[in-house]
């Protein structure tokens, strides 16, 4: 293993959408292709908007992905508890030497007392208001006495003057004037450490080297390497990641247009497409190729490749990819990823028998590409597994109400009664010589057949579909079809 060390830190305050998901599957990359580790911390600090479905929701989506991290909540690792809110005694040494060594200090003013200096500047001036470091002269003995007297106190960074730089391995050199920031506050008066602190704080104890997250981030990153540095440390590398847009070019994000994971996984996307998708959001291979199983990305993926423009998501891409990524699946692996959608839906049972499960290779097989998501075998070709078809009223007004369709049914039953296997070879021959009977074209028997057992017009091959029903089946719908024919 290598010592790069990277982390994602999601806040369970919402489920893991693209963004997220997408820098997520960044670091994850990194660390693959660096030999290094994959640190996953949440950041629950937030306790009203935090919950544990959230949480578990993210760390079952991050598994679905494929993005299986080597450190953080259920595999543990040395540099725990990985939850934010079970650190909470970390950060007051912390705080301490920060106090002690005078780079930070103890604020005094109430909420009330801030509100209303602010409130004393115009509009415009007071959304921009700095605090005024009233409490930045205190001497140490006068900062200690009021402590010690019990009066409330938050903790502030003294942020120092110039400029603070770093080189982004995306977004290259980034500067920004240090009077830009205000004396922020590390702790609050209960003592909890606030985003920024606790994040520089998590990331020194877990031996954090890189961050990758966000361009959101961008202006939390100069404090944090002033309070980095302040604690004595060196600043990890940071690579911003560009923004991801809607198509109506306004941002996407947690609150805004962002599509859950799970809500892909529920729609029956597989895990290779999205994060083939997610991966390209800012990225290209250099030879320009769109389909990049995860190997792949982790042997062609390189952070300093990555666009600082941003770029839009776009549906029909993500859609598009999903069928590439079906069409990939051989039938085996199409039939294991169908069976749980089937069993959620009640078609089939928890056990199946190695017949049933060639049965159901060879309906896989059948229906071949006519799957773009999985759930579409519920949309297209439930019938195979349904035990009453729904018939699709239009198809039944269009093909089944017409003069001649009873005569058809009627005809086909009994022939199909007494063809002697049910193979589409057999069946194929059956029907053509019925329809020369009739003298009819195959396709006129044929339309009448399709819509009284599979419920619609449009099917997989009809002699395979027969087949694959069996006699039984076939024969019963034929009945109930004969319902509504002429
Ligand atoms: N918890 C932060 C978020 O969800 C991430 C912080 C970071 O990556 O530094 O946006």
């Amino acid at each position: 293993m290598s010592d790069i060390r990277v982390r994602l830190a999601p806040s369970p305050t919402g489920f893991l959408h693209l963004g997220v998901a997408r820098t997520a599957l960044y670091n994850w990359l990194t660390a693959r292709a660096a030999g290094g580790s994959f640190v996953l911390r949440i950041e629950d600090t937030d306790r009203q908007r935090s919950t544990d479905e959230f949480l578990q929701a993210i760390l079952e989506d991050m598994r679905w992905l494929g993005l299986q991290w080597d450190e953080g909540p259920e595999v543990g690792g040395s540099y725990g508890p990985y939850l934010q809110s079970e650190r909470g005694t970390n950060y007051a040494g912390y705080i301490e030497r920060l106090l002690a060594s005078g780079a930070a200090y103890r604020c005094f003013c109430s909420p009330e007392e801030l509100e209303e200096r602010r409130g004393a500047h115009s509009s415009t001036e007071a959304a921009a208001w700095k605090y005024d470091r009233k409490c930045e002269s205190l001497s140490t003995e006068e900062s200690i006495a009021l402590a010690r007297e019990g009066r409330s106190f938050a903790v502030r960074f003294r942020v120092p003057g110039g400029r603070t730089a770093f080189d982004d391995v995306v977004q290259g050199r980034v500067e920004f004037d240090n009077s830009e920031f205000d004396d922020l506050v590390i702790a609050r008066s209960d003592g909890t450490p606030t985003y920024n602190f606790a994040v520089v704080v998590d990331d020194i104890e877990m031996r954090i080297n890189y961050v990758i997250r966000g361009s959101d981030h961008i202006t939390n990153t100069p404090r944090q390497i002033m309070l980095w540095r302040a604690l004595g440390q060196e600043p990890p590398e940071f690579a911003h990641m560009p923004l991801i847009l809607a198509q109506d070019g306004l941002v996407l994000s947690k609150r805004r247009g962002a599509v859950a994971i799970g809500e892909y996984r529920r729609r029956g996307y597989l895990p290779e497409a999205i994060v083939n998708y997610i991966a390209l959001l800012g990225w290209a291979a250099s030879d320009g190729g769109e389909i990049l199983s995860p190997d792949e990305l982790t042997t062609e993926f390189e952070l300093s490749k990555i666009s600082r423009t941003a770029s839009t998501f776009d549906p029909d891409k993500l859609a598009w990819m999903n069928v590439q990524w079906v069409k990939k699946l051989d039938v085996a692996d199409r039939t294991d990823r169908l069976l749980p959608i089937l069993r959620e839906e009640g078609l089939v049972g928890d056990e199946i028998s190695g017949d049933e499960r060639a049965w159901l290779e060879r309906v896989v097989n059948v229906i071949d590409d006519r799957l773009k998501t999985l759930r579409d075998i519920l949309e297209f070709d439930w019938f195979f597994l349904a035990t009453d078809v729904d018939y699709d009223s239009i198809a039944v007004n269009k093909v089944l109400a017409k003069p001649g369709a009873g005569d058809i049914l009627a005809g086909l039953h009994k022939e199909l009664s007494a063809v002697s296997d049910f193979t589409p070879e057999s069946l194929e021959l059956t029907i053509r010589s019925f329809a020369d009977g009739m003298g009819l074209s195959a396709g006129k028997v044929i339309q009448p057949l399709r819509v009284a057992v599979t419920g619609g017009t449009a099917s997989p091959g009809m002699f395979e579909t027969l087949s694959l029903l069996g006699r039984e089946k076939v024969l019963q719908r034929i009945e109930k079809a004969g319902e509504f024919a002429d």
